[in-house]
């Protein structure tokens, strides 16, 4: 028998967005709305406790910070893709959001005044990057888990793996899901959904994300029939950690750190001679990336060659005092002491920019579901995020989808009613068809083989005959996808049928970001196309949707806000 259990508000995700949406709804009704967080994962281990750096936002117009200039430096950042009414929310809500967390106890670092303290972050006109030394989204985390506890109107669904989303009639009704530890199926009805699924970096074979961050909640909400928004905007980080793609913070180049070729040379000085090293993300990846491809990089015997980042300038005190987790993971993984020696690194995938496509207030076009976070594409980031602004728009737009949600709810009246076919469509997806599925094909070399094509063809630098090779190679392992055999057929921490699910959540995800990609002709902020090398705004100064079709992706376009300020030739 299928377990059916109701709540008003389900969030789906327990990371910064789902945690701090929960608080919101619980704040907005003094804990009266009866809430859900359903987490494939045990709650803490949610991605966003990996966040190091910090989170930006205004603390000091007295110091020459402001507003307006956070706002401008997250448009140019974006390359002007970001909506502009968007953004400006974003900035004038942060300085709130810091403060908050300083009342529910987070530890920022501080100045030796006592007062929180801020350090620079690439493309930030000013050092507005609040940190809680190298581990800001663990303490973020912890202090929203803490804040939350207050309040009993919520219930935690850990490690339950979230299948379907179940409407009627086009409209939402709740999910289905496993009971991870048990292999039970059960539904969870709701009146309101807030999606805060993250990112989906491990559609890349050398990222920084979690193993846990396959992108379900985006293709969930496809499946559902929400449109899904400029998938084709992937950020490199430019410093993941030779040869695992561990993430060394940009507050190792915020706090000082340098960026060294293999001839000693700071080769930032070359491409960005304002920022150097600070300069945005997508332009030092390809800086790094064009030195290495000339020949100034170190060989690596696995291919992936490699620069230096260098913090021995920095010396021991700051370095331990700012950086220690940097120089622990040095030291554990690579043997490297930063003290002493530079650390070896190269680009790494590290961020989604598109998701599902919603309005301003977080509201996907399925009445009653929000998304917020990494899941979500408010278009705050346009096609390049300015680190720390995730973290942030995490908090901000939590804030706002537990407000709207809980708004939503409690002007409704009745229970709702389990959509019978729904429940059995998403019964006979699992039990008669994956898990009975008798192919040949392995969902290891099925996903061994996407994550190479997206290395391959969805990088740092991409070729309209890679692309279109990569989109003929997602249509090869989508077909093979559908001869796979689950092997494993027990019910208890069956990790084998949880891969073949996130398996199939990856190859759509990754399938229409390579068909944006692939039409997108022009280069833009994380989209940079050899082929077509110039932003090209009369034609694409426009967001990708996606809709799901029985054929595959359907892309259609939408308008960007420009209510501030003109697009310009971006410089640092
Ligand atoms: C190493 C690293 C360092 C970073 N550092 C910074 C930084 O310093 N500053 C900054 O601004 N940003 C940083 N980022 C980016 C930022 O941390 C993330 O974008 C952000 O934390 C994402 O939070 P989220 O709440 O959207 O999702 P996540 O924290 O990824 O949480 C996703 C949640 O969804 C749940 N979920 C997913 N699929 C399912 C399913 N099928 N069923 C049930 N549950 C599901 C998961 O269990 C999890 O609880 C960093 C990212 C990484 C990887």
């Amino acid at each position: 028998m299928t377990e059916i259990i109701s709540h008003d508000i389900l969030v789906l995700g327990s990371g910064l967005a789902g945690l701090r949406a929960a608080l919101s709804a619980s704040i907005a009704t003094r804990g009266k709305v009866d809430i859900a967080i359903v987490s494939k994962v045990q709650l803490m281990r949610s991605h966003s406790v990996a966040a190091e750096g910090g989170t930006a936002a205004v603390l000091r117009t007295e110091e020459g910070d402001s507003i307006d200039l956070h706002a401008w430096d997250t448009v140019k950042g974006s390359d002007f893709l970001a909506d502009q009414d968007v953004v400006m929310r974003f900035a004038q809500s942060m300085p709130e959001e810091i403060k908050q967390l300083e009342h529910w106890g987070i530890p920022w670092s501080r100045r030796p005044d006592g007062r929180i303290d801020q350090r620079d972050f690439g493309g930030h006109g000013y050092p507005r990057a609040t940190f809680a030394a190298d581990k800001t989204g663990f303490f973020e985390m912890q202090t929203l888990y803490d804040t939350l506890t207050r309040y009993q109107n919520t219930t935690r669904y850990d490690e339950w793996f979230v299948t379907s989303i179940l409407t009627e009639d086009g409209e939402f009704r709740g999910l289905s899901a496993i009971d991870l530890a048990t292999g039970q199926f059960h539904v969870l009805l709701g009146k309101a959904l807030i999606i805060a699924t993250g990112g989906a970096g491990r559609i890349s074979g050398f990222t920084t994300y979690s193993h846990s961050v396959t992108g379900d909640g985006i293709a969930l909400a496809y499946r559902a029939g929400i449109p899904i928004k400029d998938m084709e905007f992937i950020q490199f980080h430019p410093t993941g950690l030779i040869p695992t793609g561990i993430l060394m913070t940009e507050g190792c180049r915020g706090e000082g750190g340098y960026l060294l070729n293999s001839k000693g040379e700071r080769y930032m000085e070359g491409y960005a001679p304002g920022k150097k090293e600070l300069a945005p993300r997508d332009i030092v990846s390809r800086a790094t990336i064009t030195e290495i491809k000339e020949g100034r990089g170190f060989k690596a015997v696995n291919g992936l060659d490699y620069v230096h980042l260098d913090l021995r300038h920095l010396g021991a005190d700051k370095i331990n005092e700012r950086l220690g987790f940097i120089r622990e993971l040095s030291m554990k993984f690579v043997d490297v002491d930063p003290v002493y020696e530079p650390i070896p690194i190269r680009p790494v995938f590290h961020y989604t920019m598109g998701g599902i496509d919603t309005d301003i207030n977080g509201q996907t076009r399925m009445k009653g579901v929000w998304s917020a976070g990494e899941s979500a594409c408010v278009s705050l980031h346009g096609s390049n995020r300015l680190g720390c602004n995730s973290t942030a728009e995490c908090l901000v737009w939590g804030k706002i989808t537990g407000a709207e949600a809980a708004r939503y709810v409690t002007g409704l009246s009745g229970e709702v009613k389990p959509p019978q076919e729904a429940i059995a469509r998403a019964r006979e997806a699992l039990y008669d068809d994956l898990l009975k599925r008798e192919g040949k094909e392995s969902i290891y070399t099925i996903r061994q083989e996407l994550r190479r094509n997206v290395d391959e063809n969805l990088g740092v630098y991409r070729t309209g005959e890679g692309l279109e090779a990569g989109c003929r190679k997602m249509k090869e392992l989508k077909e093979r996808y559908s001869r796979i055999a689950v092997r494993d057929r027990s019910t208890a921490y069956n990790i084998d049928l949880m891969y073949a699910l996130e398996l199939g959540f990856m190859l759509d995800v990754a399938e229409v970001a390579f068909i944006g990609a692939f039409n997108r002709q022009e280069s833009r902020g994380g989209h940079a196309r050899l082929d077509f090398t110039k932003r090209d705004d009369p034609n694409w100064l426009k967001h990708t949707l996606a809709l799901r079709t029985p054929e595959g992706p359907r892309l259609d376009f939408s308008a960007v806000n420009i209510s501030l300020w003109e697009p310009v030739e971006r410089k640092y």
